[in-house]
This record gives C-alpha cells, structure tokens and sequence, in this order.
C-alpha cells in the first residue's frame, strides 16, 4: 500500500485518536509505512483549536517516536509535521522546526494575514470578497512557501477552492511557475483527499496542477489529511487513478536520504 503522510492527531483540538490510535488503525488498514504530520504550533493565532501548544511539541514528538518504537517490524512511522507557512511569524517556526529530528515537513498555506480562511468558523470573511485578488494571494504565499527551502512537500497545493470559490481567471501559469521552483528544491507536492471531504468536492490538487507537475517533474505523494482514524488512507484508489491519468509510472515516499518510488503498476494492483 502506498504510504499516508498526512496523518492529524488529537493534539491538533480538532482531530479525533492519539499517535498509537491513528498508527493502530493504520496498521489494521494493512500499511506498511505512514507518517504522522501534525500541526506545527501556529503562532499567528492563538487558538486550541487549531493547533498543539509551543509547550506540546516536546510531547508530540516523543509519542510519535514511541510508537515507531513498539510496533518496529511491523510498520514505519515517520516523524513528520505540518507547518504553516506564515510570513510575518516565520522566525519562530524555524526554530521550532530546527529542534526536532522530523524526517519530513509538509509545508501549507492555511492563513493569510489574520485569517485563516480554511477554517469553516471563518467562513464569513468570504462574504463580498474579490475572489480573484484571494486567489492570487493564497498562490503568492505558497510560492513564498516553497522559495523558503524549508519544507520537503506543498501540502494540498489549491486549498483555496476548500470552500467551493472560483476564480475567474487561468491558474496554469501560476501553478507551472510554483511547480519549477519546486522541482529546482527536491521537493515533492501532495495529492490530498481531503477535499473530497469538503464543500470543493475533489482532490486537492485538481488534475491540471498534476498534469503539469508530471510535465515539469514534480513527484508526488499521498495523504489523506486524516483527522480521525477511519480518514486513514481513504480514496487512495482515486489519488493514484489522478496521477495514472496525468502521465505519473511512480508515486513518491518521504524520509530521509534518498527518495524512494514505488511503481504505480504495483500501488494500482495492491
Ligand atoms: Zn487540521
Ligand atoms: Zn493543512
């Protein structure tokens, strides 16, 4: 089976099962390897629900290493996270991400300014909002994001559409150009169910962004975004069916050293 990278934890105050009960079930799905990404404290707001605390990483750490521990042999657990990037409290993040040994980050844009627009108790600040002038912030910050060097993967790249708002103008320039600085990085973008999940109703990113991710040479990854144990891996089949139609032979896996594939021939048959 292929991977799930973006595994939440009840850490995050809005996710349901521990460490040991998101790798528990993930070991009863029949993976072989995943990785628990959590949110990195975002400390632009302070708000419980929508993160650890500054003083839980510690903790969060040490329970993802415990489990990768006890279940040895039979599967991999990575130590990854999920850290906002956040221009205006970026300083504080990099150290965070600097003091623990993670084996990957994944890197998102959930906020922009005071707003953290994929949280539906914000939904509001929609209202009467030039939606093109979002969009073209939204892709400014992952494009900042990715220029940054510090993360290993874009986290579902066109968050923005979560809530069903279009822009009305061609993204494609603006994602080929995202995607070349990407590429001269190493890192990889996510293919991230989530979004099926959501109001958007599809994939994050949509199938234009992974055609021309395949054309640039973009490698890609899967993650459920799983917040809670049942979300584990779900619509996989789907995930590798996108990337199979974009031209994709192989799906990526994090960690460190040199990056593994796995050929899509065998992840589509398993
Ligand atoms: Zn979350
Ligand atoms: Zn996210």
């Amino acid at each position: 089976m292929v991977p799930d990278y973006h595994i939440h934890t009840d850490m995050c105050g809005h996710a349901c099962g521990s460490v040991e009960e998101m790798v528990e079930a993930a070991l009863e799905k029949g993976f072989a390897e995943i990785g628990i990404a959590d949110h990195l404290p975002c400390i632009y707001v302070d708000d419980p629900a929508l993160s650890m605390s500054t003083s839980e990483i510690e903790s969060y750490v040490e329970e993802v290493l415990r489990s990768r521990e006890k279940h040895k042999g039979e599967i991999t657990v990575r130590l990854g996270i999920e850290a906002d990037y956040h221009e205006q409290t970026m300083g504080e993040r990099v150290k965070m991400l600097e003091s623990y040994p993670f084996d990957y980050v994944i890197g998102s844009v959930h906020a922009l300014g005071d707003w953290t627009f994929d949280d539906p108790r914000q939904l509001k600040r929609f209202d009467g909002l030039d939606i093109d002038q979002f969009y073209r912030q939204y892709f400014e910050c992952v494009l900042e994001m990715v220029e940054t060097g510090l993360y290993d993967v874009i986290a579902h790249p066109d968050l923005a559409k979560k809530f069903g708002h279009r822009p009305s103008f061609d993204l494609a320039p603006l994602y080929r150009r995202i995607l070349q600085e990407a590429k001269k990085r190493g890192m990889c973008y996510e293919v991230n169910t989530s979004g099926l999940r959501w109001p958007v109703g599809e994939m994050y990113p949509e199938a234009r962004f992974v055609r021309i991710a395949h054309e640039v040479g973009v490698p890609a990854v899967l993650g459920s975004d799983a917040h809670a144990p049942d979300d584990i891996g779900k619509d996989f089949d789907k995930a590798l069916e996108l990337l199979r139609e974009a031209g994709y032979t192989e799906v990526a896996m994090l960690g460190k050293g040199e990056r593994g594939f796995i050929p899509l021939c065998e992840a589509l048959t398993s």
